[in-house]
């Protein structure tokens, strides 16, 4: 008909139906929990997880970040077999725990094992928020001390990609004992003069942050993520006053002086190559 021609354009705005939503599968996008653009899961693959529009950089599952850091995804996992017990008989802890197990595809909220950035060889950690908001409990604790005490050994540096919640209530004063043991660890990297550099990522906080996140030779973190020990309502609570805008962001920490150096995702393995580089010493690192 020829009236076709002339009315290719809607006039109305249409308003999707429930059915129509439900013809996008859930998956298939994401929506920028800063600027709220909808983006395509495939578009902010290929974009490393980062907003198109804002920059904001989305967390990464552990695996994600190995793929994205390590040479060609190769990557040789220690202690995957670790899981947790439930010390307190804490009241639903064990099903919490079996389905962010489900849920994750992994055994805790941390994947340490080793492989090469660059050639260089190295002992990493990467934490996973989707297990227990990556909050540290004793096996948590305990993967990443055995990976530190690997590195020595095998005097490689290490490198840990932090993301966390902080202690993991579940596991009380278990939990806690993990940041005084992962510091020892810590301290004994540095005595073996063993580089450690850290990487904050998205959150950062609690007994993570106040524990081995804080204790790199060199501390890095990704743009805009938030590191801190309590949160800022409870921190106003406790010293009455207002704290200054944008507390507790990788940008406020590194003008004062918490922090090495912002990196965006997009440099980050770039960047790291070149530090381990700088830290060779005869051939070795
Ligand atoms: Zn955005």
């Amino acid at each position: 008909m020829l009236k076709d021609f002339f009315f290719k354009q809607k006039r109305f705005a249409t308003i999707p139906s429930e059915h129509a939503k439900k013809d996008i599968p859930e998956g298939r996008v994401k929506k920028c929990d800063r600027c709220g653009t909808i983006t395509f899961v495939k578009e902010l693959e290929k974009n490393l997880y980062v907003c198109p529009n804002c920059d904001y950089h989305f967390a990464l599952s552990a695996p994600e970040r190995i793929k994205m850091i390590m040479d060609q995804g190769h990557f040789f996992e220690y202690d995957s077999d670790l899981i947790s017990s439930d010390p307190l008989k804490f009241e639903g802890y064990t099903e919490k725990l079996k389905s962010d197990m489900e849920k994750s595809n992994l055994n805790e909220a941390v994947v340490t094992g080793e492989g090469t950035i660059g050639g260089f060889p190295v002992v990493i950690g990467v934490m996973d928020t989707r297990f227990r908001m990556g909050s540290m409990g004793s096996v948590v604790g305990e993967k990443i001390t055995r990976a530190i005490e690997k590195a020595i050994v095998k005097r490689y540096p290490f490198i840990m990609f932090s993301a966390s919640g902080g202690a993991r209530m579940q596991e009380g004063i278990f939990s806690l004992m993990q940041m005084a043991k992962t510091s020892a660890a810590i301290a004994k990297l540095h005595r073996e003069r063993i580089l450690f550099i850290s990487v904050f990522t998205n959150p950062t906080t609690g007994g993570v942050s106040a524990s081995f996140a804080s204790l790199g030779d060199i501390n890095i973190a990704e743009p805009g993520a938030l590191i801190g020990f309590a949160g800022p309502r409870v921190i106003e609570q406790v010293i009455r006053q207002k704290l200054p805008e944008g507390f507790q962001t990788s940008e406020f920490l590194l003008d004062h002086g918490q922090l090495d150096m912002i990196v965006h995702r997009k440099d980050l393995k770039e960047t790291l190559s070149q530090l381990l580089n700088l830290h060779m010493v005869k051939g070795r690192i």
